[in-house]
């Protein structure tokens, strides 16, 4: 089946610029993808603890009968072409491609690939290229366009915490984020108070409705992904 598919882009090794340029033309190289459109280039703050220096970041829309995981396939052949090697999770890349979500749309959640993609919701570096070119465009099973994600993220918004089982860890890592975040609005929070925009979920969430953020019961990677996600979302990605 023919989709359009909103691609996420960047890195932060190398010239990153030329990159994504060639990133682009090796898209529409292949013969069963055409290249509709590339966002503006964005220079965004580095997230994660080992994630070097500040990231480019940009957005392209393509439409392809490739199904999915070919196009994944296809996708991580040129982010290793560009020499993308794994070695920290989080570190520094030379080009990271992500496949954010598609129309019509792929709704599944599988190791290999989750759709929509589970981040893109609150990553500025991924929301600010992506409203460039797609801010009108509905997000399903959402049902919220790009830029209403965007607008999340320009109001004072909250931070909340909430596990069914794990109090204690829960206080751990709310006392950890605080202290990284000491201006940011970071509370416990349980079903039947209003929702903080980003909501981060210890554990099982069952009955807890999308979207949300889900950590580890182990507190010290938690506390990190929750620092993270924070980080991304407080970013303000600069045109470049
Ligand atoms: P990263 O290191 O952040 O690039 O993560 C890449 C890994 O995430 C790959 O092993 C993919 O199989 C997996 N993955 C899951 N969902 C997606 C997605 N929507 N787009 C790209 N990679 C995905």
């Amino acid at each position: 089946m023919k989709r359009h598919w909103w691609l996420a882009m960047g890195g932060n090794l190398g010239d990153v610029a030329t990159t994504l340029l060639g990133a682009e033309a090796q898209l529409a190289a292949h013969p069963q993808i055409r290249l509709v459109k590339c966002s503006r280039r964005y220079r965004t703050s580095p997230v994660g603890a080992d994630a070097g220096t500040p990231f480019l970041n940009s957005a392209v829309e393509i439409e392809t009968d490739l199904e999915p995981l070919d196009l994944l396939d296809y996708v991580q052949a040129v982010e290793k072409g560009f020499g993308r090697v794994r070695t920290v999770h989080w570190g520094p890349r030379t080009l990271d491609i992500d496949l954010l979500f598609s129309i019509p749309a792929v709704i599944q959640s599988t190791p290999r690939l989750t759709l929509p993609h589970p981040h893109l919701w609150y990553r500025r570096f991924v929301l600010e290229p992506l409203n460039n070119i797609a801010g009108d465009e509905v997000i399903v099973p959402y049902g919220h366009p790009v830029n209403d994600f965007m607008a999340l993220w320009r109001t004072d918004w909250r931070v909340g915490i909430y596990s069914a089982t794990a109090r204690a860890s829960q206080n751990d890592i709310i006392r950890a984020v605080a202290e990284r975040f000491p201006l940011r609005n970071i509370t416990a929070w349980s079903p039947g108070h209003p929702r903080p925009e980003l909501l981060a979920v210890i554990g099982d969430a069952a009955g807890i409705k999308p979207l949300f953020l889900s950590l580890p019961d182990d507190v010290p990677t938690a506390t990190q992904a929750l620092i993270d996600a924070i980080t991304a979302a407080e970013d303000s990605p600069v045109p470049v």
